[in-house]
């Protein structure tokens, strides 16, 4: 009988054993499972955070790339500039040494691009004098069959009675001033209302004169005197001949109308695309053109005319141009 309860007891204590045994391994192995879980987690997180870290790297390396093609086209776009005949001629004249000494040191104290050779701008101020018989006609681009009027004579101040091609060359030749204060060479495809220069050839010349771009000067008409403000044109991305423009003139159509709009108050009718027009598709350079105002309407009319207003008008102007560079 004794032998029989101690047996008992051992069976017991055994089995009290195994049951506290179970119960240690399984806590200890519900510990490890969550100790692991949070080690998954976290490792989860910091997986996430790197491919959040490759994302970002990868956006600023295509924007590296977005920013280098830029420069290289404009690069080019300098050299080709550069083998045109009249800058080969050029050439000739002694630009700086290696003592740094500069053929423009006379201008330096204003020249905001001393340190290197300047910016060369080509200023187209629309159209002429109505004097000037422009109606023969020649092709609206490189190769094609459709003819137009060599230039025409715009359209005129409802209100001052002042005819565009004369708005257009009293802003051209203060842009021109404005410009070259600030250090730009620049090229005029005219500087009186009677010389017979086509649309064609003002695109020829101001390339052929080694202009990085050409900026056209115009002023618009409307049947409606309410309409005012201004816009720019540019060739589209699909224009048959120059769609390789596309891009540049774009950038320098909305850099040149948003700050000549930001200056004068003008409403901002924003870019307009259009490849009908025979002095946009002769052009080897980026080109816009900028309709200034609106000849029709009296507000515009008499601003435009006015000389102090004519003045911001320019350095509006000349602020894109600054801006267009600077990219
Ligand atoms: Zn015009």
């Amino acid at each position: 009988m004794k032998k029989t309860s101690m047996m008992a007891v051992i069976l017991f204590l055994t089995g009290m054993l195994c049951v506290f045994s179970l119960f240690f391994f399984n806590r200890t192995a519900d510990r490890l499972i969550v100790s692991t879980e949070k080690d998954v987690d976290s490792a989860m997180e910091a997986i996430s955070m790197k491919r959040d870290e490759i994302k970002n790297a990868e956006k600023s390396f295509a924007d590296a790339i977005e920013k280098t093609d830029a420069n290289i086209k404009r690069l080019k776009q300098k050299a080709r500039a550069a083998q045109q005949p009249a800058e080969r001629e050029r050439a000739n004249i002694p630009m700086e040494d290696s003592s740094g000494a500069s053929v423009f040191e006379g201008q330096a104290s204003e020249d905001v691009f001393s340190s290197e050779a300047p910016h060369i701008v080509a200023i187209d101020p629309g159209h002429q004098s109505e004097k000037i018989d422009m109606s023969d006609l020649e092709p609206n681009g490189p190769g094609s069959s459709e003819m137009k009027a060599k230039c025409t004579t715009g359209t005129q101040g409802a209100f001052t009675g002042i005819p565009e091609y004369s708005l257009n060359l009293n802003i051209s030749l203060k842009l021109k001033d404005e410009l070259e204060s600030r250090g730009y060479q620049v090229v005029m495809t005219r500087t009186d209302n009677d010389t017979a220069i086509s649309n064609k050839e003002r695109a020829e010349y101001a390339a052929a004169q080694g202009a990085e771009i050409c900026v056209r000067i115009h002023a618009n008409g409307s049947d409606s005197g309410n309409s005012s403000g201004a816009l720019a044109m540019s060739p589209s991305e699909s224009n048959p001949y120059v769609s390789s423009l596309y891009e540049d003139s774009n950038q320098l159509s909305w850099d040149i109308l948003d700050s000549y709009c930001s200056v004068t108050g003008f409403t901002n009718w924003g870019v307009q695309y259009t490849d009908t027009m025979t002095g946009i598709n002769w052009s080897s350079i980026p080109v816009t053109i900028l309709e200034m105002g609106f000849m029709t309407n009296e507000n515009d009319d008499r601003q435009m005319n006015d000389e102090a207003f004519q003045n911001v008008m320019a350095s509006g102007i000349a602020d894109g141009i600054d801006t267009y560079f600077s990219r």
